[in-house]
């Protein structure tokens, strides 16, 4: 067996690995369909080995050499839908497939052309380069996109370049042989199938890559996620709300908490049930998500009681905020639950002081809210730290 016919011995292999690796991702979770078409695609790429492999030992060509190009032509659409359902682009199936059908009558037509020219192999190698750029266009077009995501764009333009730079490293390497068999001999079939493994390896790792992330993230984010309310739990919330804090504190920016506690909540239960309690806790959740920011950093931390953070907000903007979020909520009736019953909430507010910990902030917030409680509910109170209070004293005193 020839150096390059080993080349494909071993990329049958490593492509069934690839797809093998895909099919794995697909049945751990079965929402992940893209893996699905990702597998499909490579499973096509090992076809595209054996049926190179039988041209080699059997000996044949015309239309087996048009069918080896299409099996590889449709392998990369297929990992195309894979990309758009990964990164939700809508999918580009009337530009493949007219670049599939318009290539294969192109493939064909040029079989009678000498192996050797320069043109013949361009309009060989072209579809695959369109193929490649239809990828990445749709990775280009996603809208999140990460730095994973970003090398998977770079990886892609240069694989779509790989193909174009052929037609020129067929000139360097002396040709493709006389004869689809005579191929595989060829130094330029040694290179070229070995450059084309190099992409299709390195691209289905980085793709792995990505998909694992992103089931990594998911898993995080469900277990941090609080189920009634779907705002953040307790541990999700001291996550992002330190990240959030150590921002602020870098940048010299404002950054404040407000925390809140539904009023006589245990008497909401007692009167009209545990499920209608629960209704309560999702109508004051809709209006923390909606009020502050996208994504705003909220959280159900246990019970009844509530907090958001407000990066770039000082004690002033945070309180109108609270007391925005009060009289919304004491106005609002609550679906299932009596048209004319209003239900308060209570509203402790802080803003980070100096080389302050978030714990530290929640607790300032905390006795503010319990102020709030004390002072009769339904009411806003600010913690207002002896340091400051001391400050604006002995700025006024000047
Ligand atoms: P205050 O105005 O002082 O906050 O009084 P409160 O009744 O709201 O406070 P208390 O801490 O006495 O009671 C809180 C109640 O919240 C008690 C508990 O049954 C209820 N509760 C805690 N978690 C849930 C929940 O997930 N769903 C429902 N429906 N009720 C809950
Ligand atoms: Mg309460
Ligand atoms: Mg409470």
């Amino acid at each position: 067996m020839s150096g390059a016919g080993f080349i494909l011995a071993i990329n049958f292999v490593v492509a069934g690995l690839l797809a093998a690796a895909f099919l794995t991702v697909a049945l751990y979770d079965a929402k992940l369909t893209a893996a699905r078409w990702f597998a499909l695609g490579y499973g096509f790429g090992m076809a595209y080995f054996g049926i190179e492999f039988m041209i080699y030992m059997l000996g044949s060509n015309g239309p087996a050499v048009v069918f080896s190009f299409a099996v590889v032509l449709a392998g990369m659409a297929l990992f195309n839908v894979g990309l758009a359902q990964k990164y939700s682009v809508q999918n580009p199936r009337t530009t493949m497939a007219v670049t599939f059908i318009l290539s294969v009558v192109v493939c064909t037509l040029i079989q009678d052309q000498p192996r050797t020219s320069f043109w013949r192999m361009l309009a060989y190698q072209a579809p695959y380069f369109a193929m490649q750029v239809i990828g990445v266009w749709i990775v280009g077009f996603s809208r999140a996109r990460g730095r994973l995501d970003t090398v998977l764009l770079v990886l892609l333009s240069a694989s779509a370049l790989q193909f174009l730079s052929k037609p020129f490293l067929m000139v360097v390497f002396g040709g493709t042989g006389a004869t689809p068999q005579d191929y595989l001999s060829t130094n330029y079939a040694l290179f070229s199938q070995t450059l084309s493994t190099i992409f299709a390896i390195g691209v289905a790792l980085l793709m792995l890559v990505i998909m694992v992330r992103d089931i990594l993230a998911a898993v995080t984010s469900k277990s941090e996620t609080d189920t009634l309310s779907g705002l953040y739990n307790r541990g999700g919330f001291e996550r992002l709300a330190t990240e959030a804090l150590e921002h602020a504190a870098r940048r010299g920016t404002p950054f404040a908490l407000v925390i809140a506690d539904l009023d006589h909540f245990k008497a909401v239960n007692d009167t009209f049930g545990h499920a209608s309690g629960d209704r309560v806790i999702q109508a004051f959740a809709g209006l923390l998500k909606g009020a502050a920011g996208a994504p705003p950093i909220a959280a159900r931390l246990g019970g009844e009681e509530f907090a958001i953070v407000l990066p770039g907000a000082n004690l002033i903007a945070a309180r109108l905020f609270a007391e925005g979020a009060r009289a919304a909520f004491s106005a609002r009736p609550i679906e299932g639950l009596p048209a004319d019953k209003r239900f308060t909430a209570s509203f402790g507010v802080a803003e980070l002081l100096a080389s302050e910990s978030l714990s530290g902030l929640m607790r300032r917030a905390d006795e503010a809210l319990y102020a709030a409680k004390e002072e009769g509910r339904d009411c806003v109170r600010v913690s207002r730290p002896a340091a400051v209070v001391a400050g604006l004293l002995a700025g006024r005193a000047k």
